[in-house]
């Protein structure tokens, strides 16, 4: 049988419902090809790019109102990167993690395997429920997700409670960042990539850092053998300077940049946070009322940003994901290492609502003919 195509009239207008690279507003694609390009294939030590880097350093510190003191640090390599810039710079001798998912237990793996620290202490639930981690005598740094992307559940963001005098919080705030509100003064490190909320292309790790997680990484690369793509107070000299240590991705910045003034031009954080609320409701109403489709995550850790649905074992979720492709409706497949019958569906701020309601349309579609 060959794989039928959704009728064109129920097709969202953009077709982009990937986790992360996610959707790229168009405008700001333009905007890249237009003025961007005179940024393009120039240095990143002289003003054009340097301003570019403040621009996307003071867009974000605006977008999340960042408390007094804290600052807006970025360089190259990604989240991932920085599992391993903290595991040098920030846990001093033993973290706590919480592991709900794949990202969330790859910063504890990064942590157990590193030679320097103690074995970290490891609270792990099932995915598609959300933990976060307990105090522990000796523990001087608390980690976990704020949205863990691979399951689409979410977890609070507050200081531990008991937790030793100046033990540090890391909260990964990858799919988050930009969808999601935040109390940045719960968290000494949150941190973050910008192809997810923050509608850009891959490529870098930016953080949001506290007085006392610069002091830490001071303190640790004076006292410690640290790699210096890995150093955080280099990544924090440089930062300060609207520079990075070595070549950025000019692209990655400029369209970060752009959907940066998008959110700021349309009402900042609360605007964008809505935006992915309203897809929420859409998605969830709907898949609640459907007697084929079952959120995975339960209500009180639903994420606004990524939905995952689980189908019922009568329909083949490899088959929905591979029509919904073949009909240009990409990237609804769930985290490969998750083995579950399910739709994965990234509701970002840069993914309009009603792109959304269109999409349970094309499902219930493909569901019809797959169920007739
Ligand atoms: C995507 C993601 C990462 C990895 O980001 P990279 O930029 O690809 O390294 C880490 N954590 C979470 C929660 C993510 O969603």
């Amino acid at each position: 049988m060959s794989t039928p195509v959704v009728p064109a009239h129920l097709r969202p207008a953009d077709g982009r419902f990937g986790s992360g690279p996610a959707k790229v507003r168009p405008e700001a694609l333009a905007s890249l090809a237009g003025p961007g390009a005179q940024l393009m294939g120039t240095s990143h030590r002289q003003a054009p790019v340097r301003g570019l880097v403040g621009r996307v350093r003071r867009g974000l510190a605006e977008l999340y109102s960042l408390p007094e003191g804290w600052e807006v640090v970025l360089a190259n390599g990604g989240s991932t990167q920085f599992w391993d810039v903290a595991t040098f710079c920030l846990v001093e001798r033993r973290s706590a993690h919480a592991a709900f998912g794949e990202f969330s237990a790859k910063f504890a793996r990064a942590a157990r395997r590193a030679p320097h620290l103690e074995d970290p202490v490891l609270t792990e639930v099932a995915p598609g429920s959300a933990a976060v981690p307990t105090a522990v005598e000796g523990v001087d740094a608390y980690a976990w997700a704020h949205n863990e992307t691979s399951t689409g559940a979410c977890a609070p963001v507050r200081r531990v409670a008991g937790a030793d005098p100046g033990a540090l919080v890391l909260v990964d705030g990858t799919s988050a960042a930009g969808g999601m509100a935040l109390q940045v003064d719960q968290t000494d490190a949150y941190y973050f990539a910008p192809q997810k909320s923050l509608g850009s292309d891959g490529g870098l790790w930016l953080a949001f850092l506290s007085p006392a997680a610069v002091e830490r990484a001071e303190r640790l690369a004076a006292s410690r053998w640290v790699p210096e793509s890995l150093d955080l107070s280099v990544a924090v000299t440089n930062s300060r300077a609207d520079q990075t240590l070595n070549t950025p991705a000019v692209a990655t910045l400029w369209l970060l940049a752009d959907q940066l003034d998008w959110m700021a031009a349309n009402g900042g954080l609360e605007f964008a946070v809505g935006r992915s609320r309203r897809s929420a409701e859409i998605l969830y109403g709907w898949a609640d009322a459907h007697p084929l489709v079952t959120p995975m995550v339960a209500p009180e850790f639903r994420s606004p940003v990524v939905g995952t649905l689980d189908l019922d074992p009568s329909v083949d979720a490899k088959q929905v994901a591979a029509t919904l492709r073949a009909s240009g409706i990409v990237d609804t497949e769930p985290y490969r290492k998750l083995g579950r019958n399910q739709l994965r569906i990234a509701m970002f701020p840069t993914i309009d609502p009603e792109d959304v309601r269109a999409l349970t349309g094309c499902i219930d579609w493909v569901l019809e003919q797959l169920t007739a």
